[in-house]
């Protein structure tokens, strides 16, 4: 909390020990205190005039935190990562139930609905496009001006629009105002024409199609062609419904969005998009990055054959960048989550055969010379392989890890020790449980117990499962964590259902017992619940109980769960088939 020369932190976001954490956990902290101090200008030294304008607060802080964490530690390429958030934010708002980042507000009520990830990161994103755009230093020179002109005062959105419309001799409402008072985002579809490119736009959502809102966005792209004799950059401000772009040559590959700072997906047209899989390991990591996002948002709208987008991730076998694999990997999660169970052998056996290759590269070891990026990595590569690719010969290197590590804790590196945990828990029984719980009390620092909690959410026997669940009402796990741990397990396939029968029962304790923020969060997970029946009960248990979460965030997770019904419904047989045949590899 950011109050004027005094910041409060939560224990988890101050307190850490350098050498035992993880790089994701120093990361957080180290973003944590430079959003906080941020606000010392963006929220106290300029003060919004209400509550409408909460997002020059917040997405500026979360702006000037990746900017200040980038120029602090340039190798943890903040900006990369934060393509991750962004696309968490792109998740949202291409749903029916998004909203704009900033509306009107009349009571407390939408007020509590701005602390969202709209705000947040769609926020930072959009600043970040215009920054681009302007150019870095024409766009501080218009910060720094908003900054002297209403110092010790208060601001709304046009006082920035202004200043940095001075500073640029730009028509900055123009270009910005659909991105802050309209909902929602652009899809650019882009077809070959000729030596050159076609461009056209239209509002993007998951349920919507091939619909046509209407809604038209002014849309500063930037694309590189490869050409014969090197690369070709164009930029253009798309505010019309189509553009044509000329180019000197035909092109061997175009990426659109390039540099990646764009808050708009792009759909190639299918000679183009060959192209571009054929040459992804030449294009930039937050462009591969975007290519995969944007493909897997495409195959969950019905835009592009969810197989198609499989295929696809055949590409990325030799991936070296984290944030890609973020992608890959949460993709491959959700299909799991859509599937039915007797094709997980398959999907399995997809998963193991698409990191197999960096996993052997990486090991289990630190290497010399590897970046922080690199450590990260393995932890990431090893849990997923561990846990979604059920690897038997993973899970016994797991094991002996974390034999060593109850020898000495130096012998196993903090970043791949939460994946040793999580396989240990997937793959694991009683012992396992039992160990991981008492290890939870005992923890000695916020990171170790953490982990240890989550891990209990991560077992696979409904019976401990259940254990959990008890855990987070009879005050073992505090009830500012306990939401979450709730939240994870209706993430799982295993404890799903078992989580949802416990909300189902309990939920009016819960609400008086959790903070609400917290409790709020939990329900994000329903859109964990894939099937058609699971999507009726949850429908009807928010309306017989009238529970409201606040602003739009229940038809939002509601929506969300449509529309993984809807790709299960679409997709279930072609899936089945694909992934019949992984099995037999
Ligand atoms: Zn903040």
């Amino acid at each position: 909390m950011e109050n004027l020369g005094a910041i409060t932190f939560r224990e988890n976001a101050l307190l850490v020990n350098e050498t035992a954490a993880s790089h994701a956990e120093l990361e957080r902290i180290a973003d944590v205190v430079a959003h906080e101090l941020a606000h010392m200008w963006f929220g106290d030294l300029v003060t919004m005039a209400w509550w409408n304008g909460i997002w020059l607060n917040e997405a500026f802080a979360t702006f000037m935190e990746l900017l200040a964490v980038d120029a602090w530690k340039p190798e943890w390429k903040r900006w990369t990562t934060f393509g991750v958030s962004r696309a968490a934010a792109m998740q949202v708002d291409g749903l029916e139930a998004t909203r704009p980042i900033e509306y009107e507000v009349r009571n407390p009520h939408d007020c509590r609905a701005m602390f969202d990830l709209l705000t947040y990161e769609k926020g930072a994103s959009v600043l970040r496009m215009l920054e681009q755009h302007l150019g870095p230093d024409v766009f501080r020179e218009g910060v720094r001006l908003y900054l002297e002109r209403h110092r010790y005062a208060n601001a709304e959105t046009t006082d920035l629009w202004r200043a940095l419309g001075d500073a640029s001799h730009q028509p900055i409402p123009a270009i910005m105002d659909g991105w802050i008072f309209k909902p929602g985002y652009p899809v650019i579809t882009v077809d070959l024409d000729g030596v050159g490119l076609k461009l056209s736009q239209r509002r993007f959502q998951y349920l919507g199609g091939e619909a046509d809102s209407g809604q038209r966005w002014r849309i500063p792209v930037v694309l590189r062609a490869a050409v014969k004799r090197g690369y070709v950059e164009r930029r253009l401000l798309l505010d019309g419904e189509e553009a044509s772009v000329e180019l000197p040559a035909k092109a061997d590959w175009i990426v659109v969005n390039s540099g990646g700072h764009g808050f708009y997906r792009v759909r190639y047209g299918p000679a183009l998009l060959k192209k571009l899989a054929n040459a992804a390991m030449k294009i930039a990591p937050i462009e591969r990055f975007n290519l995969l996002n944007d493909s897997f948002a495409l195959a969950q709208a019905g835009l592009m054959p969810a197989v198609d987008y499989l295929d696809l991730t055949a590409r990325f076998t030799a991936e070296s960048d984290r944030n890609v694999w973020t992608a890959l990997n949460s993709s491959l999660a959700y299909v799991n989550r859509v599937i039915r169970d007797e094709l997980r052998g398959g999907l399995a056996s997809l998963v193991r055969h698409r990191l197999a290759e960096k996993v052997s590269l990486l090991g289990w070891e630190v290497q010399e010379e590897e970046t922080e990026l690199d450590r990260q990595l393995r932890g990431d590569l090893l849990r997923t392989v561990g846990t979604l690719g059920d690897d038997a010969e993973v899970q016994a290197r797991a094991r002996e890890a974390y034999a060593r590590y109850r020898d000495d804790e130096s012998l196993v590196d903090a970043n791949v020790l939460p994946a040793v945990i999580a396989i240990l828990a997937a793959a694991g029984g009683e012992a396992e449980y039992s160990e991981f719980r008492d290890r939870f009390k005992n923890a000695r620092t916020p990171q170790e117990e953490q982990r240890y909690l989550y891990a209990l959410a991560g077992f696979r026997q409904a019976e401990l499962l259940g254990r959990t669940l008890e855990m987070t009402l009879n005050g073992e796990i505090r009830s500012q964590d306990a939401p979450y741990v709730i939240r994870s397990l209706l993430g799982s396939v295993y404890g799903r259902g078992l989580a949802w029968d416990f909300i189902k029962g309990n939920w009016q304790v819960m609400a008086r017992r959790y903070p609400e923020s917290a409790y709020t969060r939990m329900y994000e997970g329903i859109s964990a619940l894939v099937s058609a029946e699971w999507e009726r009960e949850v429908r009807a248990f928010f309306a017989e109980n009238k529970i409201d979460l606040g602003g739009r965030i229940l038809p939002q997770y509601l929506e969300q769960l449509r529309v993984a019904v809807a790709f299960q419904e679409r997709e279930a047989e072609a899936l089945g088939a694909y992934l019949s045949r992984q099995k037999s590899r």
